[in-house]
């Protein structure tokens, strides 16, 4: 794991954060500077860079249904939210450690930014 990586000392618990929900592969907490009325981040545990770098769908499809079941433990299933990972630099990724956000609590709208 890199020694500055923000996310991986957030997953190993060197920096406490208040956890919305966690399995095997990652956790899910809230983003420091929130873009909607519910902005939560979902990490794998281990270090891995991007989605491009990505290499284990066992772990891709865990993270997917932990953000489900934090979204949902939020309250957010009924009215719907947005999943999405940014991936370098066109993607906007500013912390190199992959992550999916959800967004929700307001309506999206399409395209992005
Ligand atoms: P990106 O821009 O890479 O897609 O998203 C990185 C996200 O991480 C940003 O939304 C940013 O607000 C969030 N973030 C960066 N550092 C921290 C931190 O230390 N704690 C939390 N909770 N969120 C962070
Ligand atoms: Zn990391």
């Amino acid at each position: 794991m890199p020694e500055a990586c923000i996310f991986c000392r957030i997953a190993s618990g060197e920096l406490p954060v208040a956890l919305i929900a966690e399995n095997d592969h990652g956790v899910v907490f809230r983003d420091l500077h929130p873009q909607a009325p519910a902005h939560l981040l979902v990490i794998p545990r281990r270090h891995v860079a991007s989605l491009a770098e990505a290499t284990d769908g066992a772990e891709l499809g865990a993270l997917l249904l932990l953000a489900a079941d934090a979204a949902r433990a939020v309250g957010l299933a009924d009215r719907g939210y947005r999943v999405v990972a940014n991936t370098g630099a066109d993607g906007g990724q500013t912390v190199h450690h992959l992550h999916f956000h959800i967004l929700g609590g307001r309506a999206m709208h399409w395209p992005p930014g």
